[in-house]
Parts: structure tokens; C-alpha cells; sequence
């Protein structure tokens, strides 16, 4: 069989994203892994990736009486394959043995040692200033030898070095395309959003090039100086950033990779100036569970909250987190204060995620945020306009729904309204008298008969299931989604470090559904 395409990979990202975001509800019954709720009091054991998290299996519908640990960032087992059973007990030899294994797997150099790399780079003439592409690491004289096979980059400039993200080629394996870089449209329109709305430091998690573009700018323009901290798995840029700008962290479970000093590096970021003109962005990895980043982003919140003046305790943290739209639901579950934007966020090395002008599919990430819609402007040249009746712009071809009373369109394209359902729904879609619902006209009706995900019957969807608690299942979230067999997908994700926008690939070409827009 032909590898896909970058083209079909990308497509299958969103399809998979798409899946998971739907919930275990529409997929297979069995051999789903849940994460359960992380309230235990135990420390859970730790993989070279921090913490480990907690999950179950679920199979015939019931989940399975003995629960496991496993890795918080990396959701494929060739990644990490970190398991232990939550009450399986380990000899001294074998948890000595994962210690030193934990710490084989981090960075060779600490942050500190590669900052002073660092400035003994930038003291060097232009002429021995070397970037190895093969290692990815800036070389001093000393190392020139053992690279001397490898593609090295020569003459490397302050203008480069103050690129990273140009610099170092974006995380992948082989067969998977997973550090997604904002377009310059797109990170330009968040900086100036950014500067507009009058924050003056953002915490960047996961958005290195946001964090470099800040960077640029507050170098060329001390006026309207803008600070950043970048909080990101990606070690590379360790040799890039002094410790007070990055912070080597795994977003999944709020692990600082240095430790103590990195965490008070962060929380001073938080807290100082009282945490006045701060805003957190963050573009995690599309892949990833949503719980656990809520449960990040709220530690943030809590931190930033720590230091505010009591008069200003209902204020929450200013967030944007970026993120696909069918994964609406389940981020207002967690943040109720949060609306998703209509603006298209698209990325460079991603064909697919394109802005709807330019591209041939229109992106399906945008931006979730507690700042009130009204006031963000989005730009009226890409064809977003104000809504006075939702008081928010707008897509171009998000129609107003009289019945609804809202612009109801999610994914940029004009939704029509069904009078059964009593909703807009997507264009191609059609009312099903068999399955009592929109959907695909080629859907296979079979998938009404599907039931219920906890408990098999056919009469009700997980959500409303008699036989779980409401509390109980909003602290699950999937962890691997079998998708259906006609469909057979494989989740991947980057080697080691870097658990990204979990990129899938068929392993046989089937035919494919009609269309390729994600849930259409
Ligand atoms: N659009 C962003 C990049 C988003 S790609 C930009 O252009 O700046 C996702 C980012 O999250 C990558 O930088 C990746 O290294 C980082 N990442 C992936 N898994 C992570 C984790 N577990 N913890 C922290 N960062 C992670
Ligand atoms: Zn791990
Ligand atoms: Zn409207
Ligand atoms: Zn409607
Ligand atoms: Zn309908």
C-alpha cells in the first residue's frame, strides 16, 4: 500500500479528533481506555514524562475492576509504554531501575548548561556559528567532529537564532506530521489581538512561535513591550531560551521537567504585578484529553488567582485555548464562562487547516476564551462581520437562524435549520426518519442501534445512562478511541519528548466516506 499523503494524513487527524471529540458514545463498545477522575489521595508513579495518570478499561460495556496507570503525554504505547497496575506493588529493584531509566530518558544537558552554550554560540564569528539539522542543536567548535556526516546549517545569524521555530524543523516521525506552526496570519492576528484587548504578558503554553513573534516584536518596539514565558515538551528550545523565557513542562500533568525553579519561574510570571494585563494561550496537542488540560489551565487560573486584590476575586484568568470545534462541548463542560470565537485558526505545515479563502478546506480550529465575544473584533477583510443579535462577529456564511435566534453555523459553512430536530444542522446533511436525527445522507441507520456505551442498551446514549452517575462520568474522558472496524485508524503520535496533534493513518486504503470534513 502507498504511504498517504501529507494531505491524507492531515485529513485523518481531524477525522480521528473529530471521533474522540464525539465521545465513547458513537464508538465501539468495548476496549476503550477512560481516565478516571485523578482525586485519588496516592502519589501516582512516574514515568520520564512526570506523573502518570490514571485509567480503565471498559469492555462489553462494563468497565474492567482493575485500573492502571499510564503516560499523561504520550497516547501512543511505541511513544512510552509506561504501565502499572494501580494496585500492583514493585520491589525497591524495580523502582530503582524505572528511576534510572526516567532520567536516561531526559534532555543530555540541563537548561542551564545549554544557556551557557548559548552565549559562547552567539560570541562566535558568523563563520563558525553551525546548526546541525540532523541533531538539531547548535554547535560549538568542539562538537564540529562528531557532525561532520550530519546536514549542518553554516553562517547562522541573530535573526535566525532569534527563530527557532524556522530553525528547528517541526516535530514529526516519519510518518507523522505533529508540531502544527500558526500561519503569520494567524499569530499576527493573535498578537495584535493580544496587544488590542491591552494585556501586556502572555503565558504561552504549547505556542512557541506566538512566543518568538512577541519576542521579535518587543525587541524592535520597547513602546508597547509585550512579555512572554513559553511552556512547552519540546526541549529544543532549552538551547534557544534563558530559564526566566521557557520552562521545559508537560501540559497533561502540570510537570515542570527542572523541577522546583522552573515552577517558581512560572507562578512569578503569574503573580507579579498582581497578575494585572496577564492572558494563557495555549494550542495543545489536538490528540490530547481534555480533562486533564482543564484541569491544567485551572491550576493556572487558581495560581494567577492567588495574588489578586479580594475586590477583583470573581475576575478569572484571561484564556485563549485553541482547539477544534467539535470539542465545543466539552471545554464549556469544564470552563461554563468560556465561548468558542468563529475566527478560522490555520497552521503552516498543515494543508488541510487553511484559512477558507485560500485553502481548499476551511480550518476547524478556533479560539475558546472567557473574554466576552464583543469585544474581539475580527478582521472584515476575511469576511467576519458583527452580529448585533449575538453580539460577536462572525464567519461570513454563519447565518443569523430567525428560529434559533443565533448564528448557528460551527464550521464556517451556512447551516440550515431542521424543523424535527429543532436545530440548525450542517448543509449536508439530511432529517433520517429511521434514526430520528440529521445526519450524512450515506450514514448507516446501523449506528442508532449501537446504545449505550456503559451499559449496551439500545434504548438510551451514554449520557443518559441510568446505570452511571452523572458526577462519575464527568470525570472520564477517553483516553484511546477504537474507532469503528470499516474505518480502521491507528493513533501516532511523535517519538519520546513530544506527545502532538495525534496525526492517524489507515492501515489499509479502504474507501473512504463520502467527504472528508470532519463529522459532515
Ligand atoms: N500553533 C503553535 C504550536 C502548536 S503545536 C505555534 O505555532 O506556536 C503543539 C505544541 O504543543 C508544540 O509546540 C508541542 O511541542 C507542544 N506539546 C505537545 N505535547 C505537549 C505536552 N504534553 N506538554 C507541553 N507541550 C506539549
Ligand atoms: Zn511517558
Ligand atoms: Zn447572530
Ligand atoms: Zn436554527
Ligand atoms: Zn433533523
Amino acid at each position: 500500500m502507498a504511504a498517504p499523503s501529507s494531505k491524507e494524513k492531515a485529513t485523518m487527524a481531524v477525522e480521528a479528533a473529530a471521533a474522540a471529540a464525539e465521545g465513547p458514545g458513537r464508538r465501539r463498545r468495548s476496549g476503550v481506555e477512560m481516565l478516571v477522575s485523578q482525586d485519588t489521595s496516592a502519589s501516582p508513579p512516574q514515568c520520564p514524562h512526570g506523573p502518570t495518570l490514571l485509567f480503565v478499561k471498559v469492555s462489553q460495556g462494563k468497565e474492567e475492576a482493575r485500573r492502571f496507570y499510564a503516560c499523561s503525554a504520550c497516547r501512543d504505547r511505541k511513544d512510552c509504554n509506561f504501565f502499572q497496575w494501580e494496585d500492583e506493588k514493585l520491589s525497591e529493584a524495580r523502582l530503582a531501575a524505572r528511576e534510572i531509566y526516567n532520567r536516561r530518558c531526559q534532555p543530555p544537558l540541563s537548561h542551564m548548561q545549554y544557556v551557557k552554550r548559548y552565549w559562547k554560540f552567539i560570541e562566535l564569528p558568523l563563520s563558525q556559528r553551525k546548526f546541525c539539522q540532523t541533531c538539531q542543536q547548535l554547535l560549538l567548535p568542539d562538537d564540529w567532529g562528531k557532525h561532520f556526516d550530519h546536514r549542518v546549517l553554516c553562517d547562522v545569524s541573530i535573526a535566525q537564532l532569534r527563530r527557532p521555530s524556522e530553525l528547528l524543523h517541526p516535530l514529526e516521525n516519519k510518518k507523522t506530521n505533529a508540531q502544527y506552526l500558526f500561519t503569520k496570519r494567524s499569530c499576527q492576528f493573535l498578537l495584535d489581538l493580544i496587544c488590542t484587548l491591552g494585556f501586556r504578558k502572555v503565558l504561552c503554553v504549547g505556542t512557541p512561535r506566538l512566543h518568538e513573534l512577541i519576542r521579535l516584536k518587543a525587541s524592535g518596539d520597547k513602546e508597547s513591550d509585550v512579555k512572554s514565558l513559553l511552556l512547552d515538551i519540546d526541549f529544543r528550545y532549552s538551547q534557544f531560551y534563558m530559564e526566566d523565557s521557557f520552562c521545559h513542562y508537560n501540559m497533561f500533568n502540570h510537570h515542570f521537567f527542572n523541577g522546583k525553579a522552573a515552577f517558581e519561574t512560572c507562578r512569578k510570571f503569574l503573580q507579579e504585578d498582581k497578575g494585572v494585563g496577564l492572558i494563557l494561550v495555549a494550542d495543545p496537542p489536538f490528540g490530547g484529553l481534555v480533562e486533564p488540560l482543564a484541569v491544567t489551565f485551572r491550576k493556572f487560573m487558581d495560581m494567577w488567582r492567588e495574588d489578586q486584590s479580594p475586590d477583583n476575586n470573581s475576575k478569572e484568568l484571561p484564556v485563549f485555548w485553541i482547539f477544534p470545534y467539535f470539542f465545543e462541548s466539552r471545554i464549556l463542560q469544564f470552563f461554563p464562562s468560556f465561548s468558542m470565537l468563529d475566527y478560522q485558526v490555520d497552521y503552516d505545515n498543515h494543508t488541510l487547516y487553511k484559512h477558507g479563502k485560500t485553502g481548499r478546506k476551511q480550518s476547524p480550529v478556533r479560539i475558546f476564551t472567557n473574554i466576552p465575544p464583543n469585544k474581539i473584533i475580527l478582521p472584515a477583510e476575511e469576511g467576519y462581520r458583527f452580529c448585533t443579535m449575538c453580539q460577536r462577529y462572525v464567519s461570513l456564511e454563519n447565518q443569523h437562524c430567525e428560529i434559533c435566534n443565533l448564528c448557528t453555523s460551527k464550521d464556517g459553512r451556512r447551516w440550515k435549520h431542521c424543523f424535527l430536530c429543532k436545530k440548525c444542522v450542517k448543509p449536508s446533511w439530511i432529517h433520517c426518519s429511521i434514526c430520528n436525527y440529521c445526519a450524512l445522507p450515506n450514514h448507516s441507520c446501523a449506528g442508532a442501534k449501537d446504545g449505550c456505551f456503559i451499559c449496551g442498551e439500545a434504548d438510551h446514549k451514554r449520557t443518559t445512562c441510568p446505570n452511571s452517575s452523572a458526577p462519575k462520568r464527568a470525570n472520564k474522558a477517553v483516553r484511546k478511541q477504537k474507532p469503528k472496524k470499516r474505518n480502521k485508524m491507528k493513533m501516532e503520535t511523535t517519538k519520546g519528548q513530544s506527545m502532538n496533534h495525534a496525526t492517524v493513518r489507515r492501515k489499509k486504503k479502504k474507501k473512504r466516506r463520502g467527504h472528508q470534513y470532519p463529522c459532515s
